[in-house]
């Protein structure tokens, strides 16, 4: 599809990349703040997302920030509230949560995003 590169910048060819791959994170792979537009180089090419180390980290990294501020107003979440942030349905939100401990005040942030991200957090 016609897209603009997340990399480069450029309007273009592009294929859908999923920041946290599908290995990483299955619960990941339709959230729509995990899929971005690159174009066939900055996918995979030499220095692109998937063959270069450093791209993929910056990519995972812009991502963390992302969470990290679209979750910003609060520590704990309720489903509804996951839901409406990530703009996901009923089926994507079990997947991310069946894993996730609910404390009295909700789900965690941090656990949530360190979910997101594939187990981890990148610093
Ligand atoms: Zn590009
Ligand atoms: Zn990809």
């Amino acid at each position: 599809m016609l897209d603009t590169c997340k990399i480069c910048g450029q309007d273009t060819q592009c294929e859908v990349h999923h920041v946290v791959f599908r290995s990483q994170s299955k619960c990941m792979q339709t959230i729509k703040t995990n899929l971005i537009p690159l174009c066939v180089e900055c996918h995979r090419g030499n220095t692109g997302a998937h063959l270069n180390k450093k791209t993929d980290l910056r990519l995972k990294k812009n991502l963390q920030f992302h969470l990290e501020v679209i979750f910003i107003a609060k520590e704990y979440f309720d489903k509804e509230e996951i839901k409406e942030i990530l703009e996901c349905n009923e089926n994507e939100v079990m997947a991310i949560l069946k894993k996730l401990y609910v404390h009295v005040e909700g789900y965690r942030k941090d656990d949530l995003i360190i979910r997101l991200l594939g187990g981890r957090k990148y610093i």
